[in-house]
């Protein structure tokens, strides 16, 4: 699960992370009080959405006066924020940060994922902050620091003082910045984090480190336990498709291609998707309708990659181990009957109850097309989606 950078600040703030004061607006009229209260000469208008790149992308606006903020706040909120991490459709912006401006010296970049060869939690640190740090990373990779935290010790004090001079953080720094990274360990830590990122984390004039952006995700796994996390979910950040999906429990990606998949299994799933792609086609989703799929469930799914404007064709595949292959055919034909199927459909069955499924399929008089095995399915699916 995402959230947004003012929140991900509240989170760090209450482990004792140092950021600038700020207030989330949702209107012109909160950001000009906001900026009032927060006093000071300089404000930053700050698009919220679930995209980083916002600055590049005209999101992230300095200003002088409240005039200003009260310009920035009208042409952002609302606007439809286009970054290389939001699709060329972009994102619009429903909320502001407004926060006071920060004295800048040097951005620097600090950031903890969990790191599944090493099996710890790595902290990343690099001089180089507020730009590309994929372009650090691919270009001067001896700039990026690493420390793998032991899980049982925490991150030690030598080692967060290292990280902080490797990166330039000034002597009178370092105690700061110790404490900071360690801080940001332990919020990592206790809400169950899978990547925390602070790009830039700035050295200010006074020399002292403060995060200027900040962005946290959650293994959705471990939300039962944070309440307090899941009622920052802002569901105009998410695909609706996806939404959809989730109230059945189906795991269902939206992508950018024209032909729908329903199969059962993670596995079985993507290994459509490249056969798909194989024969030159292009999957519309990824869904795995698990394996004690419901015929309630099925026709769910069904509805969720019919309401896809691209869509042209559907691929079901199936191997009925758990599944039964006469509870997806029953599915498919109810879902194709109450939705006016005008896609071309393949349906591959396999394994427990095959020919009841199939007798299902031929007996329901739609225009289904049957696959033999998994490569006739998909060279048909790419034809039929090319029209052929
Ligand atoms: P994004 O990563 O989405 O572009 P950031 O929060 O990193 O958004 O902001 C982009 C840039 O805007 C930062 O690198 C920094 O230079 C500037 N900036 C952001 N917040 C502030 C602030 N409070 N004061 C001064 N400059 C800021
Ligand atoms: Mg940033």
């Amino acid at each position: 699960m995402k959230i947004h950078e003012y929140q991900a600040k509240e989170i760090l703030r209450k482990y004792g992370v140092a950021t600038p004061r700020g207030t989330p607006c949702f209107s012109v009229d909160e950001a000009v009080s906001a900026a009032k209260r927060l006093g000071g000469k300089v404000w930053v208008v700050k698009a919220q959405i679930h995209a980083g790149g916002r600055g590049k992308g005209g999101g992230v606006k300095l200003a002088r006066s409240l005039d200003e903020v009260k310009s920035h706040a009208g042409s952002i909120l609302g606007m439809q924020l286009k970054t290389h991490q939001t699709g060329p459709d972009g994102q619009k912006v429903r909320r502001l940060l407004i926060e006071e401006g920060a004295d800048i010296r040097k951005e620097l970049y600090l950031g903890m994922v969990v790191d599944r060869g090493t099996q710890r939690v790595v902290l990343m640190a690099s001089s180089e902050g507020g730009m590309d740090i994929e372009e650090v990373a691919a270009k001067t990779p001896e700039k990026i620091h690493k420390v793998a935290v032991d899980p049982v010790k925490g991150l030690a004090d030598t080692d967060a003082e290292d990280v902080a001079r490797k990166i330039g953080v000034p002597a009178k720094g370092i105690p700061q910045a110790r404490d900071l990274l360690k801080a940001l360990y332990q919020a990592f830590n206790e809400t169950d984090a899978s990547l925390a990122e602070i790009n830039p984390l700035i050295v200010t004039g006074d020399e002292r480190v403060l995060a200027l952006d900040a962005k946290m995700n959650f293994d959705d796994n471990a939300l039962f336990r944070h309440p307090e996390i899941v009622a920052m979910r802002d569901l105009d950040e998410e695909d609706p498709a996806e939404i959809e999906a989730s109230k059945y429990d189906l795991s269902y990606i939206s992508l950018d291609g024209n032909i729908g998949c329903l199969v059962n299994g993670a596995g079985l799933a993507m290994s459509t998707m490249d056969i798909i792609k194989l024969y030159g086609g292009s999957p519309a989703n990824f869904l795995d309708v698990g394996g004690g799929a419901s015929t309630e469930k099925v026709t769910e799914a069904f509805k969720i990659m019919l309401k896809n404007p691209n869509l042209k064709a559907i691929l079901v595949n199936i191997f009925g181990g758990i599944m039964k292959c006469d509870v997806i055919a029953e599915g498919v034909v109810t879902a194709a009957r109450q939705v006016s199927l005008k896609v071309p459909l393949v349906v591959r069955l396999e394994g427990t109850n095959v020919d009841l499924g199939k007798k299902i399929l031929a007996e329901s008089g739609l225009p289904i097309i049957s696959g033999a095995n998994m490569a006739d399915a998909a060279q048909k699916v790419v034809a039929a989606a090319k029209g052929k």
